[in-house]
């Protein structure tokens, strides 16, 4: 065997796996397809990379919904702390931005990559970049791995090839038929965190506009209970419809719908308030003269160009002033002040998403050590699983403690 672990894909998963397995005594190649590793660490945050979120490993658990609880081992090792202070010791201090997310203090996505770059590069594992792997096999005692330059052989194989999205980057989804072909399931891929898109004209007028804290909720009419999901944060509108945290996060019930334009994302414009409480306010603004225009009293809450397309959407004329307002009409507003429908088309797709849902199924994988319970030395790390988390650290996090622990126990 040339090595003893043998590592493909130099993202945050395989980075963090090449280290830990070397420095832990074993002989460990990483190989890269790209000439440098890292490369969506360095595009991250808007390249200032995000790498975790300020909460506890149960946090974490939480973002990635129904598969959370699957990284409860992972996290023990390496949680979202260690994390902070591996990079730390590197001399790469950080700090805890809004909402909890963490950034290098430098504003640098390069200095991340620095300090794992240098912890690698002490643990004695080698790089090898520009080496895309073309094959993966099992020999007698381990793996035959193929490459344009020449097979390598290793007892232990760690499988940290990313996802499908942003394939200009080098994810271009290479694991999965070898996956397959060693007898793993994959779970459809769809891509996630991605901008979604919509039709309605109304939509695309706002385009500029955010909305700072609101709740979306996405609506099915063939599903029980028709809501599938919710998210609350900023909403931003765009030419082709809608992104930012709350849209990107619920993308992943979008792209993996088969009839996206069945679906509809229903706005709580002021979640905080309670629909009464809102009915009550209009109801005094009328008794205080009246003589305001109702498009006006909203804009006190909510952004004058929402505040028309409310009235609008709400079959109410523009010159409605407070007084004049029917029960019906302040029904009406008030029900889209609080659920504002929009209809969607779908989504921007993977040339968009930040991650792929989807992938390697997680039954098949043992979360005590990210080894194959199919084929022994074989391990999975990283967006390559079946692991999708929200927008905000959350997934550098789980490719971190999953490379962890994979270089850990391979
Ligand atoms: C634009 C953008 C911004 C993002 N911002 C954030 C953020 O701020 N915070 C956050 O938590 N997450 C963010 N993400 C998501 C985050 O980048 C991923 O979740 C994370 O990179 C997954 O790590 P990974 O190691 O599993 O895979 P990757 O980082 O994708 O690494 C996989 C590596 O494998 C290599 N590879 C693929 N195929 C082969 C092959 N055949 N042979 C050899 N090597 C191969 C690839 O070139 C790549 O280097 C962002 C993603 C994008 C696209």
């Amino acid at each position: 065997m040339d090595w003893d672990v043998a590592v493909i894909g130099a993202g945050a998963a395989g980075i963090l796996a090449a280290t830990r397995a070397a420095e832990l005594g074993k002989r460990t190649v990483l190989l890269e397809k790209n000439r440098r590793p890292g490369v969506k660490i360095l595009i991250s945050g808007g390249a200032r990379c995000n790498l975790t979120h300020d909460c506890d490993a149960r946090g974490i658990m939480e973002a990635f919904s129904e598969n959370g609880r699957w990284l409860r081992d992972a996290l023990r090792d390496l949680g979202p702390r260690e994390v902070v202070k591996l990079i730390e010791d590197e001399g790469v201090p950080t700090q805890v931005e809004d909402r909890g997310k963490i950034f290098p203090v430098s504003g640098k996505s390069q200095d991340i990559l620095g300090a794992l770059v240098r912890r690698m590069n002490r643990s004695g594992a080698t790089l090898e970049c520009g080496r895309p792997l073309a094959g993966l096999e099992r020999s007698a005692d381990g793996f035959a791995l193929r490459t344009a330059a020449g097979d390598v052989t290793a007892s232990k194989v760690i499988v940290t090839t990313g996802g499908r999205s942003y394939a200009a980057v080098g994810t271009t989804g290479d694991a999965y038929p070898w996956a397959e072909r060693l007898g793993h399931r994959i779970i459809p891929t769809r891509p996630a965190l991605t901008p979604i898109t919509s039709a309605e004209p109304w939509v695309t007028a706002l385009a500029g506009l955010t909305l700072t804290d609101v709740e979306g909720r996405i609506f099915d009419p063939a599903a029980k209970p028709p809501i599938v999901a919710r998210r609350r944060g900023p909403f931003l509108f765009t030419h082709f419809g809608m992104s930012g945290p709350v849209p990107m996060d619920l993308s992943r019930f979008v792209s993996g719908h088969a009839h996206p334009e069945t679906l509809v994302l229903e706005l709580d414009l002021l979640p905080d308030t309670p629909a009464q409480d809102l009915d009550a306010w209009l109801v005094g603004e009328a008794a205080l003269g009246g003589k305001r225009l109702v498009a006006t009293i909203l804009a006190d809450r909510v952004a004058r160009r929402v505040a028309d397309v409310v009235i609008d959407r709400a079959r109410v004329p523009a010159d409605r002033r407070a007084a004049e307002l029917s029960r019906a009409e302040r029904t009406a507003v008030v029900t889209h002040l609080k659920r504002l429908p929009l209809r969607l088309s779908g989504t921007l797709g993977y040339d968009k998403a930040e991650v792929t849902a989807g992938g390697v199924a997680l039954d098949e994988i043992d979360p005590r050590t990210c080894g194959s319970r199919l084929v022994p030395g074989l391990f999975f790390a990283g967006e390559v699983l079946d692991l999708d988390g929200w927008i905000g650290g959350y997934n550098f996090q789980a490719a971190f403690s999953t490379g962890w622990l994979a270089g850990t126990k391979a």
